[in-house]
């Protein structure tokens, strides 16, 4: 059994800044060895120990879709240590994902619905959700 506490080694393939104060940006993380892509197995709304060599580590919501393959995406907000610090890696750099964890949203049709529906704003997990279900062949109704 793989150890839980152990991240998985990723390297950073894309950063793409949000924001025009660039305190958020999104980070496309590819894993360095592709049979941990299969042990990472998640669903949308679970979140991710982001960990970034002598600095820490950081909880984060996966933005990417398990439809989504090859590559995992976090969009993270600079407010401190390791959040600021991960805000200056470049791309080819490596780091480490542990995870998945937390809960994910029953997205059959009526929970698809029932999400559109209730939810009021938009977060970072709501990108995975979002993609999940256009991926589908299934779309909800009500937006
Ligand atoms: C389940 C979960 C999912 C999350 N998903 C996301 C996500 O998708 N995207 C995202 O951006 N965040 C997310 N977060 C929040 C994210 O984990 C935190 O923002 C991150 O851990 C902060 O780490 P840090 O080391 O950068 O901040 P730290 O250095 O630990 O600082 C923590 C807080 O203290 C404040 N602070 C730090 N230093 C100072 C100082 N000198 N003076 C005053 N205040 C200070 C910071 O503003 C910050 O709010 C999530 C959290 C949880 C629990």
């Amino acid at each position: 059994m793989q150890n839980p506490y152990l991240p998985y080694p990723v390297r950073i393939d894309e950063i793409t800044t949000e924001t025009e104060d660039k305190n958020l940006k999104t980070f496309k993380l590819v894993f360095i060895n592709p049979e941990d892509e299969e042990k990472f197995n998640y669903q949308a709304g679970q979140f991710a120990e982001l960990s970034v060599a002598g600095k820490g580590e950081i909880p984060i919501g996966i933005a990417s879709s398990p439809t989504e393959k090859g590559f995992l995406m976090f969009t993270v907000n600079k407010v401190g240590l390791v959040t600021s610090y991960l805000h200056n890696m470049k791309a080819g750099d490596i780091m480490g994902v542990r995870g998945p964890l937390g809960n994910w949203y029953p997205l059959g049709y009526h929970g698809r619905q029932e999400y559109c529906h209730h939810r009021r704003r938009v977060c970072f997990y709501d990108t995975s959700v979002l993609h999940y279900i256009y991926a589908g062949s299934c779309q909800p109704t009500k937006i």
